[in-house]
């Protein structure tokens, strides 16, 4: 089974050539959205398939293949962010990896593998670790069990402990070079101005267009766009029906910051598509409006989780984006 994305070919070598010399912990640090995860799921594949190929890539046919593939191979185990029921009864996504789970995977190492091979904890996303979890896999990270790797993924690497960090071997898997993308950009139907949008993730890029959020973005932006005929009170009520909070919260915050960007000489660069609506807008923008909305906007936020008044947030933020355009213009 080759790299899972093209772009990330090389960093799939240099995981299949860490056999002769294995780290006891490797942390994949980068961005979101470049495909971490699904490296460190097939290098774990790999490492547990029982005929790996010569160039040591998994069989993709074995019994561990098989087990890994059906997400029950007893000699791997996933620490991941888990839903947990509030005190309301509400299922929410924890934001922490427990102690409970640390002590889980402590367990884990100290039993004999099942099938004789390593044996592997993948911990995703890694700055989700408090402190307690962080100190309960200490020990084992610095000395753990022989033939047993930590694959930790981490999109924040800045928020691991230094005492976590020490002990892994690092590979940063950065944002891919364009020229790496254009075919698959292309056989997914997508092109580079999509992906300017996602900051140059590839796989937002994918969860952003499955998700409806590339459509709903242009909907939103074709209405933002012509501030002459805008109705706030009637878009808001639209909205609210048919807008999820985050995706609303993401596309009007960009728009914001590309709109300032004009403002100030710059471009737009989350939406380049926009760029002709973006320049002629951030000319009759009154800059000194714009730089407190967007300032307000940067540390609110605080809305997205409050489905109720949603309506009425929306439609304050279309008044208020209607006043840049008062009095401006150069
Ligand atoms: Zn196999």
């Amino acid at each position: 089974m080759p790299a899972p994305y093209p772009w990330l070919s090389p960093f799939w070598s240099r995981l299949l050539g860490m056999r002769q010399r294995m780290p006891h912990a490797l942390l994949l640090a980068g961005p979101q959205g470049v495909g971490k995860l699904q490296l460190a799921r097939g290098w774990a594949q790999s490492l547990l398939c029982e005929q790996p190929r010569q160039d040591g890539e998994a069989c993709g046919e074995c019994e561990g293949c098989h087990w890994f593939d059906a997400g029950t191979h007893p000699d791997f185990l996933h620490l991941t962010l888990l839903e947990k029921e509030t005190r309301e009864g509400e299922v929410r996504m924890a934001t922490e990896i427990s102690v409970e789970q640390a002590r889980q995977a402590v367990d884990f190492v100290q039993l004999s593998t099942y099938r004789a091979g390593y044996r592997l904890v993948l911990i995703e996303p890694a700055e989700a670790l408090n402190t307690a979890s962080a100190n309960a896999l200490l020990k084992v990270l610095e000395e753990p069990p022989i033939n047993t790797v930590f694959i930790l993924v981490s999109h924040q690497p800045r928020q691991l402990l230094p005492t976590i960090l020490s002990r892994c071997h690092k590979l940063e898997v950065g944002l891919p070079d364009m020229t790496m993308l254009q075919g698959w950009l292309r056989q997914n139907g997508l092109d580079e101005k999509a992906l300017a949008w996602v900051s140059g993730a590839p796989l937002s890029v994918l969860e952003a267009r499955d998700d409806g959020e590339l459509e709903i973005r242009q909907e939103l932006l074709d209405a933002l766009s012509r501030t002459k005929s805008l109705d706030g009170v009637a878009l808001a009520e639209s909205w609210n029906k048919q807008v999820p909070a985050r995706t609303w919260h993401k596309v009007s915050y960009k728009w914001l910051l590309d709109l300032l960007s004009c403002a100030l000489g710059g471009k737009a660069g989350f939406n380049p598509d926009y760029q002709a609506a973006l320049s002629g807008l951030a000319r009759s923008a009154n800059l000194g409006n714009l730089l407190d909305f967007v300032r307000r906007e940067a540390e609110s936020g605080r809305w997205v989780d409050h489905p109720l008044n949603r309506q009425m947030v929306m439609e304050s933020w279309l008044i208020e984006y209607g006043r840049i355009f008062e009095g401006g213009g150069r």
